[in-house]
């Protein structure tokens, strides 16, 4: 495993000299054609794609056993070894394509530096920067059959050429060639570039060109083609058939020539590609597919029989080694990195009774994916590892009673347990929330719990503290000023974080000087935006994953409705008829942070018209600037049913649980993101009544409309981000809410290649069951760290 060509192959060449040289030359003489051997061996690692120091090299040791050797035998044989040891180390072949791209023909120091500011450093980032489509130059076009939108190849003459007397920004310095074959003529525009363009397209120049037909006024024009010159006579048939094939179009920074950076990819393909090892071996999970030496030959140069189609597609046997290899090495890293936390010393909670008990006093049966979830995570605390777990769960499946009965759990063994969520607001919620919990499970078992958040007065929240360090605390609610110093736990064992927020390494270790002993605490990351789940296994690659994928029984699903401009008619009758029958209802504006105060007025325009239009009923306005007291106060009428309207902005949207409002109208709907509105409609639909929600559309462009069409298709919010992924790409959808969570891939696509994904994933798990720590493997366990190192802080790997 983990072999390139050139390994392999210089491998083969060592061997009979190591043979030859064993016991101090005893064996030289029962070697047996060993002077073959060795310059066959030599023939075939010089016929690799590799750099031509190491050909050097090698030939010099085939010629010097080319002839009888000289004088001593032995000799020979330990100055090839000298020689060639070196660069059969593995650390030889990634040096090489560690150079810098500055050595390679057609870029120099200055587009070298270019490319080192996209990303391509080395020579091995250049053989892995894949062109981004392919140009079917197989057979030349007559002029006269261009169509306008198509990218053709032409043999035509050069008739005539000039710098025309433009006006403005391009003034005087567009050069322009008219050329022509026998069925008709073509301009050929060049905005920059000229003087040198000009020296090659004289008159009478027979070019070879290839570029975009476009309409300029009543003719054709290529702007800016590439070209190359058919006219000296020995070069001529032979610039034709290299200019005709498949031809690799690579994006490319500005100031590098495509052509440029073309040549620059060729020769490291011819230099390098044998130097490339393949991780995953042959028989198992890339069974069929090339190497990747080979897959890069075929991706950069296809073959001129490749199917054009497919290569443009992907779907080649060629990029999908090159994706397997790549979904390897990152499936490793994460979970070494998995395994170096699971290996730290913990907190180790055994199973208790009490957890069992309390539930069964909840007023309601736990579903079977919360049993799910709540057996996994008393298994994982009660190993004396920290936890690092992602509690998965849809809008309203019920995490909170998982996680309320973890810090039972945590409190039975006297410990204490942190909640973390992104707001204030959230906070007091889900105080609300588990002080309800904990009294309908009451009785002497019943948790002691504690909120500590801004707006506490600064009485309150120094005997919240001082009960937290005195244990007179359980459970402790919060933001993350939770982890603020001042705050000393007295055992804290548990951290529970709501909402995507992840750790990082420094909160991690503020954590860990809170917890009890010093040690690690257990954590638990609870999230309603559901990911698809083999996506979620390489995000939260070093998380284990408790999905809740069934809601609790007796809801009635939410019928969504899609307004558009012009039906608020509809909406007023909504609004009167559920107001009749006594239930309540959401209006919710969007609020976008830079138009904070618009959206504002809008939500302030629209309560009063609201309120103009149904003068008997009573509404509430809340707002992200309202102050804490005043936002509490209006939420707790609109729960005690003292309001029958809310209008807000989306500061309520994970705030909020009242099971008698059943009518939720999103205003411009278009503006937010669809998790984000597939939660909001969560806020709805909670109790046994029917719930409607309706979507109002404003100005709706065809990508939004597609967008708020999969809302109406579905209520499940795993088919919602998959719908969301498609819609938007995992750049954005990742982007916006995992704060750059997403691997930077030079070529898999997480979404995309999510089949690979799985079989990497595999593999990668399989390699660590045989070798945990990749020791006895140590150049993957340096790819590896090379690739993923500093991503994932994998310092102990290899
Ligand atoms: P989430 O945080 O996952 O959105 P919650 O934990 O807030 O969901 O639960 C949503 C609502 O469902 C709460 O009112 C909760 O009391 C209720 N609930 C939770 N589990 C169950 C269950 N097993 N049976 C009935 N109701 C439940
Ligand atoms: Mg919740």
């Amino acid at each position: 495993m983990g072999e390139s060509p050139f390994r392999l192959r210089i491998a083969a060449l060592l061997r009979p000299l190591e043979f030859a040289a064993r016991d101090d030359f005893a064996q030289l003489e029962r070697v047996r054609d060993l002077d073959r051997t060795v310059t066959l061996a030599a023939e075939q690692v010089c016929a690799l794609a590799i750099p031509a120091e190491a050909k050097g090299i090698i030939a010099r040791v085939a010629e010097r056993f080319a002839s009888p050797p000289i004088a001593d035998p032995a000799s020979r044989v330990r100055d090839a070894l000298e020689v060639l040891r070196p660069i059969a180390q593995p650390s030889w072949a990634e040096a090489q394509l560690e150079a810098s791209t500055a050595s390679l023909p057609g870029l120099g120091a200055k587009r070298s530096e270019l490319l080192a500011r996209r990303g391509l450093r080395s020579v091995g980032d250049v053989l892995f920067h894949l062109p981004v489509r392919y140009d079917d130059r197989r057979s030349l076009q007559r002029i006269g059959d261009l169509t306008v939108g198509q990218r053709a190849t032409f043999v035509a003459r050069v008739l005539g050429s000039a710098f025309t007397a433009r006006r403005g920004r391009y003034r005087g310095r567009v050069f322009e060639a008219m050329v022509g074959d026998e069925t008709g003529t073509i301009l050929l525009k060049w905005f920059r570039g000229g003087d040198s363009i000009s020296r090659q397209v004289k008159k009478g120049a027979h070019l070879l060109v290839t570029g975009d037909v476009k309409r300029y006024r009543f003719d054709k024009e290529v702007a800016h083609p590439e070209i190359s010159q058919l006219e000296d006579a020995a070069g001529g048939a032979d610039a034709l058939q290299k200019g005709l094939g498949i031809v690799a179009d690579y994006s490319t920074p500005e100031g590098i020539h495509p052509r440029a950076f073309r040549r620059a990819v060729s020769a490291a393909v011819e230099r390098f590609a044998d130097l490339v090892p393949g991780y995953l071996s042959a028989s198992g999970n890339a069974l069929d597919l090339p190497e990747p030496a080979d897959a890069l030959r075929a991706l950069h140069e296809p073959a001129s029989d490749s199917d054009v189609a497919a290569l443009i597609s992907g779907e080649v046997p060629a990029r999908a080694r090159l994706v397997l290899e790549e979904l390897f090495l990152l499936e490793l890293g994460l979970a070494l990195r998995r395994s170096g936390t699971t290996a730290e010393a913990g907190i180790a909670i055994p199973a208790g009774r009490r957890a069992a008990a309390v539930a069964e006093r909840l007023p309601f049966a736990l579903t079977q994916a919360q049993e799910r979830a709540c057996r996994e995570i008393a298994v994982d605390v009660a190993r004396p590892h920290p936890m690092n777990r992602l509690l998965e769960g849809d809008v309203g499946s019920g995490k909170t009673v998982v996680a309320f009965l973890a810090a039972v759990a945590v409190a039975e063994h006297q410990h204490q347990t942190a909640l973390m969520a992104p707001t204030e607001l959230l906070a007091e919620q889900h105080e609300r929330t588990l002080q309800k919990l904990a009294s309908d499970a009451g009785g002497q078992d019943g948790l002691r719990i504690a909120r500590l958040t801004a707006s506490l007065s600064s009485v309150q929240s120094k005997q919240v503290r001082a009960a937290l360090k005195a244990g007179e605390v359980d459970l402790v609610i919060g933001t993350q000023a939770l982890l603020q110093e001042g705050v000393d736990f007295r055992a804290l064992a548990l951290a529970i974080v709501d909402e995507q927020h992840r750790f990082g390494v420094r909160q991690r270790a503020a954590l860990t000087q809170k917890a009890a002993g010093g040690l690690a605490p257990h954590t638990l990351v609870m999230t309603a935006t559901p990911i698809p789940r083999s996506l979620a296994l390489t995000l939260h690659g070093d998380l284990d994953l408790s999905v809740i994928d069934e809601l609790p029984p007796g809801r009635s699903p939410t019928e969504t409705l899609l307004f558009r401009e012009g039906e608020g008619q509809r909406v007023a009758d909504l609004i009167r008829a559920t107001t009749a029958r006594g239930e309540q209802a959401y209006v919710v504006y969007p609020l976008v942070a830079e138009s904070e105060k618009l959206d504002l007025r809008s939500a302030t325009e629209s309560t009063e018209r609201i309120r103009a239009a149904f003068p008997q009923l009573k509404i509430d306005l809340v707002h992200g600037q309202l102050d804490a007291a005043a936002r509490h106060a209006a939420m707790a009428r609109f729960a005690a049913g003292d309001t029958n309207l809310l209008v807000s902005t989306t500061v309520i949207e994970v705030g909020v649980d009242v099971s008698n409002a059943t009518l939720m109208v999103v205003e411009h709907a278009e503006r937010f993101g669809l998790a984000q509105l597939h939660q909001l409609r969560g806020r709805i639909g909670r109790g046994r009544k029917k719930s409607t929600c309706v979507l109002m559309a404003r100005g709706v462009s065809e990508d939004s409309e597609a967008r708020l069409r999969a809302l109406l298709q579905t209520t499940d919010g795993f088919e919602i981000a998959e719908a969301d992924l498609r819609i938007r790409g995992p750049g954005e959808f990742l982007g916006t809410r995992q704060h750059g969570r997403l691997p930077d891939l030079r070529i898999a696509d997480l979404v995309r290649d999510v089949r690979h994904v799985v079989t990497a994933r595999e593999a990668a798990l399989e390699t660590l069951r045989r070798d945990p720590n990749l020791r006895s493997n140590p150049s993957l366990a340096r790819a590896v760290r090379a690739r993923w190192g500093d991503r994932l802080s994998l310092a102990s790997v290899g």
